[in-house]
């Protein structure tokens, strides 16, 4: 069902859009990368996973926080791939602050990332795909979708919303062979969790190790990290058959951190 289909995975340069392309492109979808990053290390991963998995790997650098610049991914995507069949809304930034000195900026940041590019991808990506009859939408949620912590008001506030557009996408597509998920990951040990060790540190005048052990693994029971290959592993099979009847869902794997 995979195999031959294009996706989307925005994101995908680093940490957990990485694992995600990797997956989907070993099940055989071509697969267009999407995020920043040094040139010379962009190409190569495009090499790599061609030459290991027999796909096409395009790249679009688009800032998702500029729908001229999403239209322009897409209009690439038409061009060169023929569409979007899968789309894995995955890019996202952390800001740790308390709530009254939250920087406005980086609350518009996160809420423009995080929130509203999903938005611009998706109103993109539904169109053609219930003209088709099928595609599969996964927005990468976490466990803050779901539940909070302090110092975390915008992650938490866009997370919440990508919860509430990843249901209302699903009713919209339900009859059109489209389905939309969320999957929400506990902690996962990315560049953006690194960087959320040293601001959670220096919110909390704690050390790094203290922030991993007291701090992150202290909401996850298995007090293991999830890993990005996990979530990958996740994502496609929400693309497979099996998975047909999965929409609307706003899927933990946490480590049971929600269930408490
Ligand atoms: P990461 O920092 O490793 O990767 C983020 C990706 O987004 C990179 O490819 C980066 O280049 C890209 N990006 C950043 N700004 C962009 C922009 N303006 N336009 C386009 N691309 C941009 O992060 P990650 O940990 O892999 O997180 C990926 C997603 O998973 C995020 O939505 C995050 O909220 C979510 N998540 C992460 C964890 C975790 O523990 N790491 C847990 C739950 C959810």
């Amino acid at each position: 069902m995979i195999k031959g289909k294009t996706a989307l995975v925005t994101g995908s340069t680093s940490g957990i859009g990485k694992a995600i392309a990797e997956r989907l492109a070993q099940a055989g979808a071509d697969i267009v990368l999407n995020g920043f990053g040094d040139a010379d290390e962009i190409a190569s991963l495009q090499k790599e996973m061609h030459s290991e998995h027999g796909v096409q790997v395009g790249y679009s650098g688009a800032d998702l926080t500029k729908p001229d610049a999403i239209e322009g991914m897409f209009d690439y995507v038409k061009k060169e791939f023929g569409g979007v069949d899968i789309l894995v809304n995955n890019a996202g930034t952390q800001f740790v602050s308390p709530l009254e000195d939250f920087p406005v900026a980086k609350w518009d940041l996160i809420m423009a990332l995080n929130l509203s590019a999903a938005f611009h991808t998706t109103r993109l990506a539904l169109g053609p795909m219930k003209e088709k009859g099928w595609g599969r939408i996964i927005n990468t949620g976490s466990a803050h979708a779901k539940v909070a912590s302090p110092f975390k008001a915008a992650y938490v506030a866009a997370k919440h919303g990508l919860a509430g557009l990843t249901k209302v996408t699903a009713l919209e597509g339900a009859e059109h062979g489209v389905r939309c998920n969320l999957v929400c990951p506990g902690y996962v040990h990315t560049p953006l969790v690194d960087g959320q060790i040293d601001d959670t540190a220096k919110a909390r005048g704690m050390t790094r190790d203290e922030v991993v052990k007291n701090v992150l693994l202290a909401a996850q029971p298995t007090k293991e990290f999830v890993t990005a290959e996990q979530i990958g592993g996740f994502v496609a099979f929400l693309c497979s058959p099996d998975a047909d009847q999965i929409n609307g869902a706003d899927l933990s794997i946490d480590g049971g951190w929600v269930a408490q």
